[in-house]
Parts: C-alpha cells; structure tokens; sequence
C-alpha cells in the first residue's frame, strides 16, 4: 500500500485542503476498484467503514492475495470536514455557495462521444480504454476555477477507469439502502445481497448529477449515442451505499459492512479467496421514482410510528405531527408498499418539511428524484 497527497486549490490565503489516496495492489494488475467515503463530510458511518476495508485491503495485499488494484480514500471530502457552523458540522453543503458535494458532478458524455468519434471499433474493451483515455483528457482540459471543482474533479480523475466504484455515505436515520444506475443492476446485485440492503433504488437519470451517477449515466448516454454502431460496455458498477443513519457508528457494524464489500470484491474475482455463498435478496430492487416522499402537512412534533428498515403497507399510520399550540394531532399513511428505508432525525418540523420515504415498484414521481 502506498499513499498520495493531493493538494487541493486553496480557497484563501495561507489555506488549502489535501486528498489522501491509499492504493493497493499494481496498477493495471486486474480489475480496479475504486471506493471513497465521507463526499458528504457529516457522514461518518462509510468513513470508519472505508477505514474497516483498508485494513483487511492491507492484510490481503501482504498475503499476496489481491488480484486487482484498489484506490481508496477514505476521507473524500477536507473541505466539507473543516467547516462548522456554531458547533454544528456542516459537510453535505459547501457553505461559501450553498452547493451539494455530492451534486452537479461534470456529466461529459457529449463532448467525450464527439473526442472518441473516428477512434472506435468492433473490440469493446478497446473502446472502452479509448473513452478512459478521452474523458481524462477533458477533465484535465478543464482547469477548476475552485476548490469544490476542484475535489470533485480530482474524485473523478482517481475513479473514471475504475470497475468497480463504490460511494460510501449514511442518510439521517435509516437502514442500509443503496442508489445505482438501471442498466448495471445485475452487476450491483450481488452487493445488495452480501450488505443486506433493505432497499436498492434503481434510476437512469436521477437528475442529481451525483458521483456514482456521473460515471453510469455517462457511460449509459455513451452506449445510447453509439447505439449499434460500436460496442460500448457498462464501463462501471458504481454505487453509491448508505451505510444506515449519521449516528450509526461502531466498530461493529463497521466490521459487518466491511467484510460485505470485501465479500463482493471477492464474488467479482478481485481477491483470492473461498465465495461467500450468496445470501438471498432480502428486497427486490425498485425504481428510484417508486419512492413516496412524505412530507409535513402542518408545524409541529413529529412522533415516528415506524422504524426505519420497517416493511410498510398502505394505509399504515407513518407519523404524527403534534400542533404545539392546541395539541392537535395530524396522522400521516402511507399510500406504497414497500420499506421505510429513510426517514429525518428531526423532531419538529414546519409545514412542507420532508418526513421519510418508503420505496415502491411503481413509478410515482419523475424529475429531480433526490433531494438537494
Ligand atoms: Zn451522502
């Protein structure tokens, strides 16, 4: 294992963050994965996760049984872990311009399919090298006017070529779910599988620009561009895993998901080792714009009447919001089937405040599916 320091643009005088990269096994010795946690600084869980990997990484590489290369970094996101607000760590949101780290990633696919055109054959393994090679190209062309583009495009830079690209993150109180592309959802099954995901949320197009969406929508619009003309492979797995709830964090759970991935990465070939025997799908995949949204029809207290993970029917009473000036108490139902894979850590809300979702098999929203 070797690190690498990358620096990133300073953002004032005297100040500049830096990435740390781990890397394992050779350089273009089997498959790559790439796997990177805390994007969103305030979500510890993935971290200790990502740091669980490193050390079992570490132990298979001395043991000689790593059969692929991994990047990992551990601690995605510097700026985001600095700033914090009347002793309140904010790291989803860049507080200088009120952006998503995890949102408005470079999608790249038009001007890669215009850099590659002339340049593609029959093989789709050279097609695919030669689209690695174009969409470097691009974002090395794009010099970051600041340190957000900066990390997000150094994030890109560490991952593009990768096989296997795993986004690790946490939501605010919640089960372990994950969000992957449409297309490469076979691909990504084995990993719900092995982490026991209570639901897997599947989306073309999510319209959130986020980075596992920004390495397999890129390489969906890049097969739908060429369409029969070439052979365009998936290009990736990538995933983005919420390890549970912000304050789900122990060595043990840490270890279960750990040794989840580590199981996946051997499933896939990437490691020497007996396969975990595949457990059973605990829930079927469902389309991201399945999900119902709850939202607050009123301010109040917000009692939870489920707890995440929990199966859910129609018609079963989700919350209460508790009117504090009369008590009055408004009781919301779920309209899906499916399970309660999120819901808010708050405990008052106001009116149009988001409450929870519960995934679904059919499609009842479309547009911008995530939240900001
Ligand atoms: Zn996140």
């Amino acid at each position: 294992m070797h690190s690498v320091k990358h620096r990133l643009l300073a953002s004032s005088d005297g100040t500049a963050h830096q990435l740390i990269s781990h890397h394992f096994g050779g350089e273009g010795h089997g498959k790559k994965i790439y796997i990177q946690a805390g994007l969103h600084a305030d979500e510890i869980p993935g971290m200790l996760v990502a740091l669980t990997v490193a050390d079992k990484l570490q132990q298979l590489e001395q043991q000689g049984r790593l059969r692929c290369e991994v990047v990992l970094v551990n601690s995605a996101n510097p700026i985001g872990l600095s700033q914090y607000v009347l002793g309140y760590a904010i790291g989803r949101f860049e507080l200088a311009s009120g952006r998503n780290f995890n949102r408005g990633f470079a999608l790249l696919a038009p001007q890669i399919a215009e850099a590659v055109e002339g340049k593609l054959g029959a093989n789709a393994d050279a097609n695919r090298a030669i689209i690695h090679e174009a969409w470097r190209d691009l974002l090395l062309a794009q010099p970051p006017r600041q340190a957000f583009d900066d990390l997000q495009r150094t994030l890109m830079l560490l991952s593009l070529d990768a096989d296997i690209i795993l986004d690790l993150h946490c939501s605010r109180e919640a089960a372990v779910h994950l969000y992957t592309g449409e297309a490469i959802w076979p691909e990504v099954e084995p990993l719900a599988r092995y982490l026991g995901a209570r639901a897997s949320l599947l989306a073309f197009d999510s319209g959130a620009q986020s980075f596992d969406e920004a390495h397999s929508l890129t390489w969906w619009q890049l097969r739908q561009h060429f369409g029969e003309r070439f052979p365009i492979p998936h290009g990736s797995a990538a995933v983005t895993v919420e390890h549970r709830g912000q304050r789900d964090v122990s060595d043990e759970l840490a270890q279960q998901d750990a040794t989840a991935i580590i199981d996946y990465l051997t499933y896939c070939g990437a490691i020497d080792a007996p396969v975990t025997p595949l457990p059973p799908l605990t829930c079927a995949a469902t389309p991201l714009g399945g999900s119902e949204q709850f939202y607050a029809p009123c301010a109040g207290i917000l009692l939870h009447g489920v707890n995440p993970g929990a199966h859910v029917t129609v018609g079963q009473q989700m919350f209460v919001i508790v009117d504090t000036t009369d008590g009055t108490r408004t009781a919301i139902h779920s309209r899906t089937e499916g399970f309660f894979y999120m819901r808010r850590d708050v405990r008052y809300v106001r009116q149009g405040d988001p409450l929870g979702r519960v995934s679904g098999h059919e499609v009842i929203r479309s547009g911008n599916l995530l939240s900001a």
